[in-house]
């Protein structure tokens, strides 16, 4: 069954998608993560991803398009993909439909964190990740794990489009544009809103018990 994950930036998805990865056996399609991915690069198109994510602005459809279909189309990850990030638009959910039928696939569930945007902000402006394995952690809530972590503390890194400015501006577009998307998929397929302000592990339990159903 494939999944999409779904809420504002800062809603704890990646960090979900992570335990649910580990816990499932499930493969997490973070179109954020992937499109960091390439920047890392720094080729012509990388360099273009760049200034588009800095800005909180969103990179074309046709790059993410390209980035979905390879693993869409890898047979590994048939029907165990957790979408995090994706689809933003509706444009993106006709895309998402159209690629997922290609190879015989759909998504069946739907999980939305619901948090208010005072705590978003708290939680993005503090936000570090760990650039060997890609665990997110906090710096005003978790600075004992940053210190203990096994990968040793000077891994974390902040991205450069978690500054107060670009926050804001991407929380409007989320607000603004993806936030409609929800509607129709809340419609469509089985539909879970959970609320992404409490504990990482009760949230994470809630989505067991979604998944053991
Ligand atoms: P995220 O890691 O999901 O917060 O995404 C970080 C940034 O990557 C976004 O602010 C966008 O600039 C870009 N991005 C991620 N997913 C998409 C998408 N589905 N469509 C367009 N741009 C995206």
């Amino acid at each position: 069954m494939n999944i999409i994950l779904f809420g504002p930036p800062g809603a704890g998805k990646g960090t979900q998608a992570q335990l649910i990865v580990k816990k499932h056996n499930y493969f997490q399609l973070s179109t954020g993560d992937l499109l960091r991915k390439e920047t890392k690069k720094k080729s012509e198109l990388g360099l273009k991803i760049e200034s588009l994510i800095s800005k909180g602005n969103f990179v074309s459809d046709e790059i993410v398009n390209q980035l979905l279909r390879e693993t869409i189309s890898n047979l590994k990850y048939r029907d165990r993909i957790i979408f995090d990030g994706y689809p933003r638009t509706i444009d993106q959910v006709i895309n998402l439909d159209e690629l997922l039928n290609e190879f015989n696939q759909k998504a069946e569930l739907v999980i939305s964190l619901s948090v208010p945007r005072e705590i978003i902000e708290k939680r993005i402006i503090g936000r570090v990740t760990c650039e060997k394995c890609n665990m997110t952690l906090n710096e005003f809530f978790n600075s004992r794990e940053i210190e203990l972590h096994p990968c040793g503390n000077q891994h974390f890194i902040k991205r450069k489009d978690d500054n107060l400015t670009t926050v804001m501006s991407r929380y409007d577009i989320y607000k603004k544009t993806t936030q409609p998307v929800l509607d129709y998929l809340s419609k469509n397929l089985r539909f879970y809103e959970i609320d992404g302000t409490q504990k990482i592990d009760e949230i994470t339990a809630k989505i067991d018990g979604i998944l053991n159903v």
